[in-house]
């Protein structure tokens, strides 16, 4: 670890992310020595490649702006190298490098053939024109191109990249490639695209959560649920927990968040699915639009709930957060985007044996999808809604059930955190010491 700050200088989040995976390697590496032996450790924590280039564009006003790119190659022991592109100003590569990280284990918890990579630009989508985004896009992709491909390396969706950013970068792909095969998933359903991959990390959160409700005799029936984003993750999450019977009562931004006591449902749910994902608009105009309560700066863990779930960003849940949540009688807390809980609220949450789902196993929905949605295109045919979602849930089942046998095979009882971290590291591992000091 002391090595990892030292080589890595300034990038808090990367640190976060691989102490927390090292500290759950302990017993993992006290009863097989050889993982430190081989190396495989310290090459685990080592990108396997990083790109940064510059991304130039011109705005509506004519003027020539400039942003960074960044593509992590993180791991490819177990397939080609997966995972999605974030478009925030926030974004350098510390950022891009947590993700990637958190990217190896999560690919890996799926089942599926996929290493872990992560990409994306300090580019900001909010208050961009639709021409503005494609320009951006196609002038990122003209550098991105010559360093993934259908077996090389497949990018995807993050915050800010959802459907028509996809679309913008497949378009400028093929035509400087000349050819049509599936490099980047999240496609449109006519070109390429996988049914309920939209849905597939929302839903998927809450098959995962349903998983987690049921070890202890309950259920989202009749539970009052807190999300913050309501991005791609938190919208499609509101729908599922509609389904199963529960009500999300809240949703937030960096500025505050909307109380909506009566649950997010019906046309109101129709207006958010658009708010953030088509529009990049603020939480308050959801509050605006139905007459309800806007809470000015501060975090929506403040209200009673059954169960939460952070759908928006990195370390936007703090100890105080989680001390909050447990006092007013929140069981369950599921990471619905990535590492949104600081490490001292993880912590928090174990010691008062919340039933606490990290992020890798969590979230894992999309990027499973996003495999099958490889799968089809390698196939050149595409399943039914039906069939994705069953194979979906069937996915996040065995994340569960694989991650909390890890953590009964080495004591640590229902430790989730520890169990996917074990789970998701021993298949790479495995299969960096087949491949031999690679
Ligand atoms: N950005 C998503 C994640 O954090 C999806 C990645 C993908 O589909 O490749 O896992």
């Amino acid at each position: 670890m002391e090595r990892v700050v030292k080589r890595n200088p300034g990038e808090p989040e990367f640190h976060q992310a691989v102490h927390e995976v090292l500290e759950s390697l302990r017993p993992v590496i006290a009863k097989h020595p050889e993982y430190v032996t081989s190396g495989v450790l310290e090459r685990i924590v080592e990108p396997e490649r990083q790109v940064i280039f510059r991304v130039p564009w011109v705005n509506d006003a004519g003027e020539m702006v400039v942003n960074r790119g960044f593509r992590v190659q993180f791991n490819s022991a177990i397939g080609p190298y997966k995972g999605g592109l974030r478009f925030h100003p926030s974004v350098y590569l510390g950022i891009i490098k947590f993700l990637g990280f958190e990217q190896i284990f999560k690919n890996s918890l799926t089942g599926l053939p996929m290493g872990g990579g992560k990409g994306g630009s300090d580019f900001d989508p909010r208050g961009k024109s639709e021409g503005e985004i494609m320009r951006f896009c196609q002038s990122f992709m003209t550098e991105l191109y010559r360093h993934i491909g259908p077996d090389t390396d497949v990018p995807a969706g993050d915050i800010g990249v959802g459907g028509r950013e996809i679309g913008y970068l497949f378009g400028q792909y093929k035509r400087i490639v000349n050819a049509f095969e599936g490099v980047l998933t999240g496609k449109g359903i006519s070109w390429g695209g996988s049914l309920a991959r939209p849905e597939a990390t929302g839903y998927g959160t809450a098959y995962f959560a349903e998983e987690m409700l049921a070890s202890r005799g309950e259920s989202f029936e009749g539970k009052t649920v807190t999300i913050s984003g309501y991005g791609n993750v938190g919208t499609y999450l509101i729908e599922k927990v509609n389904q199963l019977g529960g009500k999300v009562v809240t949703i937030a931004d960096e500025y505050g968040y909307v109380y909506d006591p009566d649950g997010i449902k019906d046309e109101k749910l129709n207006f958010l699915m658009d708010l953030w994902t088509v529009y990049r608009r603020p939480a308050q105009d959801y509050a605006r639009e139905f007459g309800l309560q806007w809470v000015e700066g501060r975090s929506p863990w403040e209200v009673p709930c059954d169960i939460a779930v952070p759908t928006a960003t990195q370390n936007e849940l703090s100890l105080a957060d989680a001390q909050r949540l447990v006092s007013n009688g929140c069981i369950c807390v599921a990471e619905g985007a990535n590492m949104p809980c600081t490490a001292d609220a993880v912590n928090y949450f174990l010691e008062k044996s919340v039933l606490f789902g990290p992020a890798k196993a969590v979230n894992a929905g999309g990027v499973a999808v996003s495999g099958l949605e490889m799968s089809q295109n390698s196939m050149r045919f595409a399943w039914t809604f039906a069939e994705v979602d069953e194979r979906l849930k069937g996915i996040m089942k065995d994340i569960y059930r694989k991650s909390s046998e890890a953590a009964k095979e080495y004591g640590l009882g229902e430790n989730l955190v520890a169990g996917a971290n074990i789970a998701g590291f021993i298949k790479v591992a495995d299969a960096m010491m087949a491949q031999g000091v690679v």
